[in-house]
């Protein structure tokens, strides 16, 4: 997979409806026979006004990164790649954020206290 070193798209918040710009990363596109393609972003990213994670309104600009990958599936230069971005254990995040809570949800809430005492 190609490295970027930025990919800042302008996106919208679906709770506090304000707009910025997020390095998203890269985009994974996961094709399935038969269904709507689901988009994945490796970067992680907050709202900058109210720190929510994940609630995103899908761009324009993100829909011509699609397509541009699209029609040239080779070109390095577009920050799209097709596949899968999945855990460890199979799970497939939408969100870098996704996939944070997930995992910290694995955490017992017995041993969480201690485990981020000694980390
Ligand atoms: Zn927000």
């Amino acid at each position: 997979m190609t490295l970027h070193e930025k990919n800042e798209i302008m996106l919208t918040c679906n709770i506090c409806n304000k707009s910025g710009k997020y390095n998203i990363g890269t985009m994974l596109i996961n094709v399935h026979p038969n269904q709507e393609p689901e988009q994945q972003y490796t970067g992680y990213f907050r709202c900058k006004n109210c720190n929510t994670a994940g609630q995103r309104e899908e761009s324009s600009e993100l829909y011509m990164l699609s397509i541009a990958a699209l029609l040239a599936p080779d070109n390095e230069n577009i920050p799209v790649q097709f596949g899968e971005m999945q855990l460890f254990d199979g799970t497939s995040p939408k969100y870098a954020t996704d996939g944070e809570e997930y995992l910290l949800h694995l955490i017992p809430s017995s041993l969480g206290n201690d485990f981020y005492r000694i980390n």
